[in-house]
């Protein structure tokens, strides 16, 4: 997949971190940022609005603020090379804050933070994107389906991570329903008259998504367009221009993670990894079945070191990896 990136005018390193973020998110069972993003990949770079080589700028700001403009790359870039430094920070300053900007998106959130949650931080990520969620009572789209992520450590297992859309559903998703031909929940969005329907083509050509749990998923994804664009100097996800140039499925956003340190001066206090445990017990004694991440852990288990794809799957990435013929 890395070579099959390379192909298409990505650089060595740029195609290993975006093969690696989509390998990962399908080998989990997050099929809608697994492989099949590989062609928003090729289209993006292709339209010529993304930079395959990008050569991310870091402003080391202050000792608890890393500023990052990821030169037009994807925000996972710009995070591989800020990671040592907000490690460094949030083990100095207690906290650390990480501003990427100028960046694109398309990848899974919980990869960003769970890679510091295994080194014991908590970490909270949010990214925004394009206008693809609607306002409650709205008509079109002002929102990214404005995802945040969550990670905490935890004493006895893997961290604890969760990571949802602030919409419905990811958009992803309801590619994935228009692909199978599956009909969505009612409420799931609005056609292009503002009218709520299940129909994920009519979602996807003129409608939008709408937020989840109305007026509460609303707030989130306003506070993630203030924190990851509004903060950072990013595009708000109504600014982008998705029709130029043709063919460009992301956008100049923005992504900010805040990294916690719970060690940092906390001598008396019980160590926030077993505090997680004792929490996590709690709710399973109370009930819940299932804990965020554990479809996912369990789904990493499974496949061990193998990545189980479709075989129609199969055909579009081969497709899509043969090298581009250039004209003499
Ligand atoms: P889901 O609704 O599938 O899951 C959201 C979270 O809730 C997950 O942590 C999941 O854990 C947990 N969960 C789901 N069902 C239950 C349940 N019954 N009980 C307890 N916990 C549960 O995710 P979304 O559709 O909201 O998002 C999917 C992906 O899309 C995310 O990875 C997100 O980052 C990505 N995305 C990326 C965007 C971008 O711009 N880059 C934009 C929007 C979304 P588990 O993982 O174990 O299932």
């Amino acid at each position: 997949m890395s070579a099959a990136l390379v192909s298409h005018g990505y650089d060595e390193s740029t195609a290993k971190i975006l093969a690696t973020n989509c390998v990962t998110a399908h080998r989990d069972g997050s099929e809608s940022h697994g492989l099949f993003r590989l062609k928003d990949y090729i289209a993006t770079i292709k339209s010529g609005y993304v930079n395959g080589s990008p050569r991310p700028k870091i402003e080391d700001v202050s000792p608890g603020l890393v500023r990052v403009d990821a030169d037009n790359g994807f925000a996972q870039i710009a995070l591989e090379r800020a990671e040592d430094i907000m490690v460094a920070k949030a083990r100095t300053s207690g906290v650390a804050v990480l501003a990427i900007r100028n960046s694109h998106h398309t990848g899974a959130l919980y990869i960003d933070v769970e890679r510091f949650a295994e080194k014991g931080f908590l970490a909270i990520a949010v990214v925004n994107s394009i206008a693809v969620v609607a306002p409650p009572g709205g008509n079109k789209g002002v929102y990214g389906t404005n995802p945040i992520a969550f990670a905490a450590p935890r004493a006895s297992t893997a961290p604890l991570v969760f990571d949802l859309a602030s919409s419905t559903m990811s958009h992803g998703d309801v590619q994935v329903a228009a692909r199978e031909g599956r009909l969505l929940p009612e409420d799931t969005g609005i056609d292009k008259n503002g009218k709520p329907t299940g129909s994920p083509h009519a979602i996807l050509s003129g409608g939008a998504l709408s937020t989840f749990g109305g007026h509460k998923g609303a707030s989130i994804a306003l506070m993630v367009e203030i924190l990851c664009a509004g903060l950072v100097g990013a595009d708000f996800s109504f600014e982008v221009d998705r029709g130029k140039p043709l063919g460009a499925t992301t956008a100049r956003t923005g992504e900010t993670i805040i990294v916690i340190d719970p060690n940092v001066g906390a001598k008396d206090l019980p160590p926030l990894a077993r505090r997680v445990d004792d929490l996590v017990e709690a709710l399973s004694e109370a009930g819940q079945g299932r804990i965020p991440g554990d479809r996912r852990i369990r789904a990493r288990r499974e496949a061990g070191k193998d990545v189980f794809i479709h075989e129609d799957q199969w055909t579009a990435l081969n497709e899509l990896a043969a090298p581009i013929k250039r004209e003499a």
